[in-house]
């Protein structure tokens, strides 16, 4: 018989996943009840209650689907998406990418709008693509890039793509619970996320939300849903508000137990408290890592508090500083991806994951790998640096 798996206890600072609490994880492990059980029922209702909070909606239709953040981005796409439509995609990293290949795949037309990785989506550009086509169905746009760092203007993005009678479609998947989300206030007509990024839930469920103008748009289809599992209409029938709950597939009913459990966490502490948490954790870290000697990324007015792309010092070896991280301090910080690979290191103050703690053993472990390995940095800057941040908090 094979051995019982248990993890190493890892400090999670990549692109996600992040740390989980640990009341998070003990929600996980608490009985499983059936999906339509009366009491699970409440749960759900909930959740739902919970979801509304987190995106600042009063959206009916907002439910976790039961599946990782990119079944959002596709459950986003497929029921707003018919063949023949034009979505104007921005594209600033590698999520947008992403979203142009779900448009294309529903048989719409993807009108791209490209920026350089790194910077925030061109308000100028939307506006010109706009311009130049007529009949644009949804503008859809990665409010914050996590293979970047980068934060886009998600309330200007969405106000042209209401001036153009388009739906708004936001990938939220890093930005939610991190920096504000105001999915009523800005007029998001689909935003989705994922429970791994800054709600520090386990992976595997994409919370998302539909304005009653999409849901209108989803109930006038022409055409039917490609995608039988995240048809929101056949979903509608387990989700839905005031009817009856009829069986569509089994929910990952302890998964939700989690999800429950970390949205509470996040109601508790306050959206405002959390958002300013996450913004001192990243003026600590990035203080320490410029004190360092370490460059940053992304500059300072776009930058993502809960995703840091460092730059890799010259002629340092991307992958061993990171392995070297894993095996002596537990500590998992994210690579490059895309056109950012071996030139950045990503580091993640998500969720749980923002805390003071993990800051100071970042730059530490940071700090000692990079001189073991003779790179070009100051010593013991760093700490003190980051001190000085938390000191006149
Ligand atoms: C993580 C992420 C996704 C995908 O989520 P998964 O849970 O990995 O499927 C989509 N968009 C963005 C911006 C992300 O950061």
């Amino acid at each position: 018989m094979t051995d019982a798996f248990h993890p190493p206890l890892r400090t999670l600072m990549g692109p996600g996943p992040s740390d989980v609490p640990p009341q998070v994880l003990e929600a996980l492990g608490r009985p499983t009840i059936g999906h339509l059980d009366p009491q699970f029922v409440a749960l759900m209702d909930d959740i739902k209650r919970l979801l509304q909070f987190v995106f600042q909606t009063q959206n009916e239709l907002t439910l976790p689907i039961s599946a990782p953040g990119s079944a959002g981005m596709e459950a986003a796409f497929v029921n707003l998406i018919e063949p023949g439509d034009t979505v104007i995609v921005c594209q600033n990293g590698v999520f947008g990418g992403r979203m142009k290949e779900n448009v294309e795949r529903c048989g719409a037309t993807a009108v791209m709008v490209q920026d350089a990785w790194g910077e925030a989506v061109s308000i100028d550009k939307v506006r010109a693509a706009f311009a130049e086509h007529n009949n644009v169905k949804a503008l859809a746009f990665v409010h914050a890039e996590t293979s970047t760092g980068a934060r886009s203007d998600a309330q200007t993005l969405a106000e042209i793509a209401r001036e153009n009678n388009a739906l708004v479609i936001m990938d939220t998947v890093t930005g939610l619970a991190g920096i504000p989300v105001e999915v009523d206030a800005w007029g998001i007509d689909c935003a989705y996320s994922g429970t791994q990024k800054c709600l520090s839930c386990t992976p595997g469920i994409a919370p998302i939300t539909f304005s009653k103008k999409a849901q209108d748009v989803i109930a006038n289809r022409t055409t039917k849903v490609q995608s039988w599992f995240l048809d929101m209409q056949l979903i509608m029938g387990y989700w839905g508000g005031n009817t009856k709950r009829a069986y569509h597939h089994t929910a990952p009913v302890n998964a939700m137990y989690a999800l429950h459990e970390s949205l509470r966490l996040v109601e508790a502490e306050g959206l405002a408290n959390s958002f300013a948490r996450h913004a001192l954790n990243h003026r600590a870290l990035v203080a320490g890592l410029e004190a360092m000697g370490l460059s940053m990324a992304v500059s300072e007015d776009i930058r993502l508090p809960q995703l840091n792309a460092v730059n890799i010092p010259e002629g340092v070896d991307d992958a061993a500083v990171r392995s070297a991280l894993l095996s002596k301090f537990d500590l998992e910080i994210g690579a490059g991806l895309g056109a950012l690979a071996g030139k950045t290191w990503r580091i993640g103050l998500m969720g749980f994951s923002s805390k003071g703690v993990n800051v100071r053993k970042c730059l530490l472990a940071l700090e000692t790998v990079l001189n073991e390995m003779g790179a070009d940095i100051t010593s013991g800057a760093a700490i003190p640096a980051a001190e000085a941040i938390y000191a006149n908090q």
